[in-house]
């Protein structure tokens, strides 16, 4: 088992620079079994969500690990419907509640949308509290990064992290130049692409992969870390749990990183500048439904 470097985030904080996804894995066993696995494999951080409706197994699958807390680093992310400033208190200690966690390690405003600053104020205050080590974003593009800096929401604390899609297609060229004057680490979700099969088909891949004998999972995801991304790869297979984090081993040249970065169309599979988003997002995700 290769060990996973850690990025250094704005606010000092380590993170394990590859982790596990667990979006769209069911609470019915599933999350706990695969969270396990993956955790048995060496994996050392989890990326799950309120609007994932999978904290508990999460929770329950980080304690039987045995592993010690500190050595695990947990995000998860406040969904829209409570942004509003007690809403999103209560549901950041709702959050600690279902992982059994006296504290999360980062926690994010999971859509750029509605009463944002409430819901920042509420993130830095249980920053301040060690109720959460790091707060970040996600989703936000350039236009709406651009729009609440300017009206101060960053201010007082930047956030460590704006998670995005991100994957060979869609390399997010302008957002990477805005983060990093900022110092934010960028976060990849779909960083496979989300099992994508023309990208699992780039002749270009394919080639890279017989070169250092590795599959094509391996080299999108070589290649993300080799560009300063934090990845997340999901997979309830076991095989693929395994080969995900297997790619310490060996390094992409700077033609071949090249010949990657040629792969980029400048667009991904959503838009968060698109109108309509906000709703579509109500619609899809209800994380009061059994309140
Ligand atoms: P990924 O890019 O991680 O792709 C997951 C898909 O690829 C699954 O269908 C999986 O299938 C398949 N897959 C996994 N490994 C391989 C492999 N080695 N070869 C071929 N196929 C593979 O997509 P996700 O959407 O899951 O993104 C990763 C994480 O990012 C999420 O789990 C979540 O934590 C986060 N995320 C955040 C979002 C946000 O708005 N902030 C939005 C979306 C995701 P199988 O499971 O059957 O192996």
């Amino acid at each position: 088992m290769e060990k996973i470097p850690v990025f250094q985030l704005n606010d000092g904080n380590s993170i394990p620079s590859l982790g596990f996804g667990v979006f769209q894995i069911p609470n019915d066993g599933a999350t706990y079994k695969a969270v396990l696995t993956a955790l048995r494999m060496g994996y050392r951080h989890i990326d799950t969500a309120v609007a994932y409706f999978n904290e508990e197994e999460v929770g329950q699958a980080i304690k039987d690990s045995g592993i010690p807390r500190e050595q695990i680093w947990v995000t998860s992310k406040l969904w829209l419907q409570d942004y509003a400033y007690e809403d999103a208190k209560k549901a950041i200690e709702t959050s600690l509640t279902k992982l059994g966690l006296d504290y999360i390690d980062l926690y994010l405003i999971h859509q750029p949308y509605g009463q944002l600053t409430e819901a920042w104020t509420a993130m830095r205050e249980a920053k301040e509290a060690d109720k959460i080590k790091s707060i970040g974003v996600s989703n936000m593009t350039p236009k709406i990064w651009k729009k609440w800096q300017q009206q101060g929401m960053f201010d007082e604390v930047m956030p460590s992290v704006n998670q995005v899609e991100y994957n060979p297609y869609f390399q997010q060229m302008e957002l990477r130049k805005l983060m990093a004057e900022n110092h934010v680490t960028l976060e990849a979700w779909g960083p496979l692409g989300q099992g994508n099969v023309e990208l699992f088909n780039e002749p270009l891949l394919q080639k890279i992969a017989s070169k250092y004998h590795k599959n094509i999972g391996q080299i999108i995801l070589r290649f993300e870390h080799q560009e300063g991304i934090i990845v997340f790869p999901k997979s309830v297979h076991e095989e693929r749990i395994k080969s995900n984090q297997a790619i310490f081993d060996f390094e992409l040249t700077s033609d071949e990183m090249d010949g990657i970065r040629s792969l980029d169309r400048g667009q991904g599979s959503h838009n968060p500048d698109a109108p309509g988003v906000q709703e579509m997002l109500l619609n899809a995700f209800d994380v009061h439904a059994n309140d």
